[in-house]
């Protein structure tokens, strides 16, 4: 298997339960990633034979596919964001705030927004990836996850290395084009939330990241 693990997604889909494939079509299967960088971690994999063994840089060129891959990422991200409101969405400040609001008698003439889960969500592909079938990362923000364990996987979802699918096309000058963008990989550790730099200190950095993701949780 090894980098061509994908592979067996896209030609049994239905073989797998939904834990494994979250839905299928014609044109894609949604899954979730075996090794989870995040408390929620989906791969979106397009169908497409003349596409999907391209680079995403190259896959992507094609306006008409990039165009379908977007709406469906979309579409994946509304139902990641789902998720994580049904999951979080009783911590959630700004829920409770809204639930009062609903509850009050009488209630104002302007409820107060929900959370917008769909921000917590970052969408988007590898600059160098790992695994030869196209897929697309829909992720939480909170890259918190015990199979989190070296200081490239969390770089790869926090630098220029993870590149957001908003930004393609890319312009032909685009420097993550270039292939020493690997060497995003080892710029210093900074927490996605706070800022803060923890350097090369991967161990400190996962004891931060759970702290902000109990907070992430409860905004
Ligand atoms: P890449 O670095 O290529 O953009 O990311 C590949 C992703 O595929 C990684 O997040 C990795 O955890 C995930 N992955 C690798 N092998 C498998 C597999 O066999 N099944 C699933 N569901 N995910 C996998
Ligand atoms: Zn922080």
């Amino acid at each position: 298997l090894g980098r061509d693990g994908l592979g067996a997604y896209l030609a049994k889909p239905e073989s797998y339960p939904s834990s494994v494939v979250i839905y299928h079509n014609a044109d894609f299967v949604a899954i979730h990633d075996m090794f989870p960088k995040s408390s929620l971690h989906l791969l979106l994999l397009p169908r497409d034979q003349t596409k999907n063994l391209l680079h995403p840089f190259d896959a992507f060129e094609d306006v008409e596919f990039l165009t379908k891959v977007k709406t469906e990422v979309q579409k994946l991200r509304k139902l990641a964001a789902a998720e994580l409101r049904r999951r979080y969405g009783k911590d959630s400040a700004q829920e409770q705030a809204r639930q009062a609001a609903l509850n009050a008698d009488p209630p104002p003439d302007e409820l107060p927004d929900g959370r917008d889960w769909d921000k917590e969500i970052m969408c988007g592909v590898h600059a160098v990836p790992s695994m030869n079938h196209l897929h697309v990362h829909v992720i939480a923000t909170d890259r918190y996850s015990d199979r989190m364990k070296h200081r490239k996987h969390y770089t790869s979802f926090a630098t220029p290395f993870f590149v957001p699918i908003e930004d393609f096309p890319l312009a032909p000058d685009d420097e993550r084009r270039h292939p020493t963008s690997e060497g995003y990989l080892w710029r210093d550790l900074k927490c996605w939330r706070c800022g803060r730099v923890f350097g090369n200190r991967f161990v400190e950095l996962k004891k931060h990241l759970e702290e902000e993701y109990e907070e992430w949780k409860k905004l």
